[in-house]
């Protein structure tokens, strides 16, 4: 079959949950046997959210081949389990640096540049590239930001064009809100009215329509939508408030949004889709048989979509041990000596969040000071790693004053250091190690007890590394490497002899964790935070 294109925009507000709907029609698209891939077009002018401050956008995402993207990525690959890639995620940036180094070269052929054709034809070109490769039935595009936002305009132009070329292989969903006011009791339609309007100003007539919703919508207003919309009464569906994102998918198999998109594409499906795996996996997250508190030490934790890949994946992990996770965000910056004992009382494990930067550094490493003492399980990512064996060398080895270059430039025990090649790098991000690595892990470790593999590939987004110059100091007192990388031979985790269970590991296992395939190394903290402090 010929590539079905599917928009989905979103109007009256942000944080509706486009990616959320786009992630669960694709499962419910996927589970009736069809391949499907998501992408993410972002209005904004960062040619991609790698040099975004977290409190902005929330987390960076990284998919492996490494590309720094928006954290929409990550539900599509935790939804679907495929993996994405640079082509799932395009910015108003990337598209203008590609249109002006067109430009440069001279590709125009002397023509004047303009937003309408060459913006919205680079536009065009990157929502068909995926298509075209032949491998996907459906291409769901999620257009980032509101109707009517002016910097949305070009994209939703570009969606007016694609659906006029390609008829009824393209359509519209429209993701708005229908408010409760408690003070009348009263739902209401009018801002849906108003966004859909707004769409048709641009030419563009949505298919079908999904309205957010915190109490069920009835048939008489799902009818007065359709009227004032100009859509089919089956193509106004309700997308209420669930208790996990996990749960949209059921929601909208319910609600028949996929029956009704394949409908409106002239296919036909008879059979049901198969979610056996997802209900499995849903069954065991909402009937969870103990509960444990994990301490997620970073200094973003306000904003806790900082971390979104993390919740995640103890969300899943959580799911595998039968075992509800809370997590207890605990702000870096306020942690010290004399607060540590009471800011992480009570909590069964102890994990140490990526970031860059010094804000916070001295709470990370009294947070894994008390976490070595005191045998809590204890997980390093990426930064957490560095942390641990910066405390280590500090603490255990006698080593005053260690440190990462990235914080002290001139420490007198660099434990942590760029790598001499990449010294000469001074661009921003061109040192970065960015996407998947190969690791070897050694037999009979806690990642071995993890993965139960001699080699994995985990995804990587740092630019500083372990320091081989002290490898033999770090073996001889007990925090030895468990993971290498085969080529560079870069120390990629390692692990505390004499501690119940204390790993750090350079890359981010939180990029991988899907519903159906949960991080191993999650999901064996998870069981060690479960068993090690019941038996303490
Ligand atoms: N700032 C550290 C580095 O660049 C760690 C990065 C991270 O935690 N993602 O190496």
């Amino acid at each position: 079959m010929s590539t079905k294109y599917i928009f989905v925009t979103g109007g009256v507000t942000s944080s509706l949950g486009k990616g959320i709907l786009s992630a669960s029609l694709a499962k419910l698209l996927q589970a009736r046997g069809y391949s499907v891939t998501i992408q993410k077009l972002d209005p904004y002018i960062n040619v991609d959210p790698g040099t975004l401050n977290p409190y902005e956008h929330g987390e960076c995402y990284v998919t492996e081949d490494g590309a720094e993207t928006d954290l929409d990525l990550g539900h599509y690959e935790r939804f679907l389990n495929i993996p994405t890639s640079q082509a799932n995620n395009i910015t108003t940036g990337r598209i203008y640096q590609t249109v002006i180094n067109k430009e440069r070269r001279g590709d125009y052929l002397g023509k004047t540049v303009q937003i309408i054709p060459h913006i919205t034809d680079e536009i065009k070109r990157q929502i068909k590239f995926l298509g075209n490769k032949g491998k996907f039935d459906f291409v769901i595009t999620e257009i980032g930001g509101t109707v009517g936002d002016i910097e949305s305009l070009p994209y939703i132009e570009s969606v007016r064009q694609l659906k006029w070329e390609l008829g009824r292989s393209a359509m519209v969903i429209h993701l708005t809100l229908v408010p409760f006011l408690s003070a009348s009791g009263e739902l209401k339609t009018k801002p849906t009215q108003h966004s859909v309007k707004a769409l048709l100003e641009n030419g563009v007539q949505p298919d079908i329509l999904v309205l957010r919703t915190e109490h069920n919508l009835n048939d008489g207003l799902k009818k007065k939508v359709a009227l004032f919309c100009n859509v089919a009464e089956e193509a106004v569906v309700q997308s209420i408030d669930v208790p996990t994102i996990y749960e949209v998918p059921l929601k909208m198999k319910e609600e028949k949004l996929d029956i009704t998109v394949l409908k409106k594409f002239g296919m036909t499906s008879s059979k049901e889709p198969a979610l056996d795996d997802w209900n499995h996996f849903l069954q065991r997250l909402n009937n969870p048989k103990q509960e444990i508190e994990i301490g997620l030490v970073g200094k973003y934790v306000e904003l806790h979509d900082a971390y979104k890949s993390i919740a995640e994946s103890f969300i899943h992990a959580g799911a595998v041990n039968e075992c509800k996770v809370r997590l207890r965000y605990i702000h870096s910056e306020e942690i010290t000596k004399r607060n540590v004992a009471e800011m992480l009382s009570g909590l069964q494990g102890v994990l140490i969040a990526p970031g860059f930067g010094h804000r916070g550094i001295h709470g990370k490493i009294e947070a894994t000071r008390y976490a070595r003492e005191n045998n809590i399980p204890f997980l390093g990512i990426c930064l957490g790693l560095q942390i641990a064996v910066i405390e280590f060398a500090r603490n255990v080895l006698g080593l005053q004053g260690a440190d990462s270059t990235e914080m002290n430039e001139v420490t007198k025990y660099p434990v942590i250091d760029l790598m001499e090649e990449q010294k000469s790098v001074t661009n921003m991000g061109g040192t970065m190690r960015l996407g998947a690595y190969a690791c070897e892990v050694k037999k009979g470790s806690k990642l071995f007890d993890a993965y139960r593999s001699e080699l994995i590939y985990e995804r990587h987004r740092h630019r500083y590394e372990f320091n081989d110059k002290y490898i033999e100091n770090y073996i001889k007192a007990g925090f030895k490497p468990v993971g290498i990388n085969p080529e560079s031979k870069l120390v990629e985790a390692m692990q505390l002899d004499g501690h119940p269970w204390f790993v750090g590991v350079q890359y981010h296992p939180e990029y991988s964790s899907t519903v159906l395939k949960p991080s191993p190394l999650f999901v064996e903290f998870v069981k060690a935070c479960k068993e090690i402090r019941a038996n303490l």
